[in-house]
């Protein structure tokens, strides 16, 4: 991270540090995922009136409808993905880009996509403003994934999936994983493991709630 505008004081660090105490209690035992939390400022990625919000382990609003991940869910579905260094990760539903920040900070090359315009230029210049450059950003549509940068080592999907879209694992190598939350209202946390082009084994991880995977890109007024 390069020095930004935004301040990043002791009192932040201090929250941070609470924060991954929280999750640590809550089930994440992963160092390298707690980091990673410990270390990105997550109150960059809320506008200045809701900076109290930033630390507590809850969704927020981030504007067009969309919502930043609990932090517990981010650690918990960067645990799933078992990252190493190096890792070629595509992530769908860049959001406020937090998720692809953490990606990034345990050594993954990411690629993440989000369908809404505004979202995905607001979260571009931040990024940049950031210093976290080596983070690809797409705008487009999720479920067809990216295949001209396919394969990937993972895929990391944060948004609710009515399905799991069948070129997210085409473009897993074999040995890759895929992290899904799927189903409508409530959503159940899914991991395709990829063993072969050929064979897969599926294990669920619990319930969870996330805004949902939409079909396209979205059109912007
Ligand atoms: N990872 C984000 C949280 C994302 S919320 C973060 O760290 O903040 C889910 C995001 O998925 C929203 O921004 C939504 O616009 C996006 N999304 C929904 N359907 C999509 C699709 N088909 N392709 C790409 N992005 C999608």
């Amino acid at each position: 991270m390069k020095p930004s505008k935004r301040q990043d004081t002791y009192r932040h660090q201090g929250l941070r540090n609470q924060l991954v105490r929280t999750i640590q209690k809550k089930g994440i035992s992963d160092p390298s995922v707690l980091a990673a939390i410990e270390k990105v400022p997550r109150h960059f990625f809320f506008d200045s009136s809701f900076l109290e919000y930033a630390y507590e382990d809850q969704p927020f609003p981030i504007g067009a409808g969309q919502t930043i991940s609990q932090p517990f869910t981010v650690a918990f579905q960067t645990s799933l993905l078992s990252l190493s260094k190096g890792d070629k990760v595509l992530e769908i539903g860049t959001g406020s880009g937090y998720q692809a920040c953490i990606l990034a900070e345990l050594g993954a090359k990411v690629f993440s996509i989000e369908r809404q315009k505004t979202l995905f230029e607001k979260t571009r210049s931040l990024l940049a403003e950031m210093g976290y450059q080596r983070i690809k950003l797409f705008y487009g549509d999720g479920y067809k994934g990216l295949p001209s940068f396919a394969p990937f080592d993972k895929v990391l999907v944060t948004a609710a999936a009515p399905y799991i879209p069948e070129p997210l694992i085409r473009q897993l190598k074999p040995g890759g994983i895929l992290v899904i939350p799927v189903g409508d209202d409530i959503q159940i946390m899914t991991t395709i493991h990829k063993i072969s082009e050929t064979e897969t084994r599926k294990e669920e991880h619990g319930n969870f709630r996330f805004v949902p995977m939409l079909e396209d890109k979205a059109r912007e007024e």
